[in-house]
Formats: C-alpha cells, sequence, structure tokens
C-alpha cells in the first residue's frame, strides 16, 4: 500500500472501523508498522479522536456519510472522490472539534461546587443555628423569627422543596434523642413550609391534616408574621417536643 492510500483509510478507519474488511486493514496495518511517517500520524489522529471523544456528548453524523465514505473508498479510487471523501472527513472533523470546544467553553462557564464554601456554611449552621435561620429568613423577606418557639439546637435545615412544582422555604427540625417514648418508630422531624402571600398559591382555607405518622397544622400568620402561612408538618402526636424547654408558656396556632 502506497502513503496516499494509506492516508486516505487511515481517516476512514477512525468513522468506519469495523466496515473496513481485511483486505484494508492488512495491507494498512503492514504499511503503518514500516512507515514511520504514516504511522505518526495514525497516532496523532488517536489522540484527536480520544480528546474529542472524552468531551463529545452527542453530535449528530450526517446520514449516509460513512456509507458514502465506504463507497468512494472501496469501490472507487479516483483521486476526484477522494479529495471530495477527505473535504467530507474534514468537515466532520471540524464539527466534531466545534462541539468540542463550544462543550469546553460550556464546562468553564458552569459553576463547580466548593466544598469549603460547603462545610463553612454547615458549620455556621450548626454553631449558630438560630442567627443562621434568622438571616435565612431576612434573605427571602420572611418574618425574621418563627412564630412557634423551636428549639434550634434540632434545626437540621433550610432549604426548599417543590410543592405542585414551585419552590417553597422549607425549615427541617430532627426529633430530640434519644426518644424514649418512640423506641423502634423512624425518625421524628418538624418540618415548617412557608408559603408568603404573594400570589403562587391559594392559600385559602387550608385545612390539617393527619396521616398515620405524620400531621399537618397551619398557622395564617398575623402582626409580626402577617403575610405568611406557616405549615407544620411533624411527627407525633403534637410540637411540644421540638419546643425550647422551659418557659415557653401556652402555646397555640
Ligand atoms: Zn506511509
Amino acid at each position: 500500500m502506497e502513503c496516499r492510500d494509506a492516508q486516505f483509510y487511515l481517516r476512514m478507519r477512525r468513522h468506519a472501523a469495523d466496515e473496513l474488511g481485511p483486505d484494508v486493514t492488512a495491507p494498512l496495518d503492514a504499511h503503518l508498522a514500516t512507515c514511520p511517517a504514516c504511522a505518526a500520524d495514525a497516532r496523532e489522529l488517536m489522540s484527536f479522536d480520544r480528546a474529542v471523544a472524552s468531551t463529545m456528548v452527542n453530535v449528530p453524523i450526517p446520514s449516509g456519510l460513512r456509507a458514502r465514505l465506504i463507497a468512494s473508498g472501496a469501490e472507487k479510487q479516483g483521486t476526484a472522490l477522494r479529495r471530495k471523501a477527505y473535504r467530507a472527513v474534514a468537515a466532520l472533523a471540524a464539527s466534531l472539534l466545534f462541539a468540542g470546544l463550544a462543550l469546553g467553553v460550556f464546562t468553564n462557564t458552569r459553576p463547580k461546587p466548593n466544598n469549603d464554601e460547603l462545610v463553612a456554611l454547615n458549620d455556621r449552621l450548626l454553631s449558630d443555628p438560630q442567627q443562621s435561620t434568622k438571616e435565612w429568613l431576612a434573605a427571602q423577606k420572611l418574618p425574621n423569627e418563627l412564630p412557634l418557639p423551636f428549639d434550634y439546637t434540632l434545626l437540621v435545615s433550610l432549604g426548599y422543596e417543590k410543592v405542585n412544582g414551585r419552590d417553597v422555604p422549607v425549615i427541617v427540625f430532627r426529633s430530640p434523642h434519644p426518644d424514649p417514648a418512640n423506641l423502634g418508630e423512624p425518625a421524628g422531624f418538624a418540618k415548617v413550609y412557608l408559603f408568603p402571600h404573594d400570589g403562587r398559591f391559594d392559600l385559602k382555607n387550608l385545612q390539617e391534616s393527619q396521616a398515620s405518622l405524620t400531621r399537618a397544622q397551619v398557622y395564617v400568620g398575623r402582626d409580626a408574621y402577617r403575610g405568611v402561612t406557616y405549615v407544620f408538618v411533624h411527627t407525633g402526636r403534637d410540637l411540644q417536643k421540638f419546643f425550647r424547654t422551659g418557659n415557653v408558656g401556652a402555646i397555640h396556632i
């Protein structure tokens, strides 16, 4: 096989390796084994392909291109056709390269999770849960305090849940441990869902609700809590065990 043909089949093999018969691949490999220039070319193509393949997700390859390349390579050896095939391969390579570059740019603009920030955030949540909660509520233009005297040492998270497909702020408290009354029961929790009266939800006449493990209670905010409907979903009979011990006074919601 001559260098010219080796170069051609080399490029074709990248995209249609399984469709080149042994009558082509055997002489091609024999040539690559003896021709340092073509062998170097083959290595370069392979490393390019690997680089592209590692970033490629899905680029449509023109239908019929492979068949056309095979046909033009296997049946016709005309220089003009070969040149045409080269151009098609070059165009395909260019589109792959472009997609790779686009993906690279995309990768560079996506945010990378910063674990230093994540642990700092969670450290603060643990070391000063009440203040963290205040700031979190304030950042969302919600009343800075909760209407019930929760024990903030039980705070687990400040976050969001999807309710009817919409993000709703949720504060999660865990049950105090140990809970001798509930040994063997699932770990208990109280979640506070905050629904601001901003028109996103129909909050009229929300009802209390109870299932076998959890219960929902509703508090429509008044005074300092005006403009927010609080829904408390909790395990157990009532919310008492999630409150600060001591002088909590009478609590009605
Ligand atoms: Zn050669």
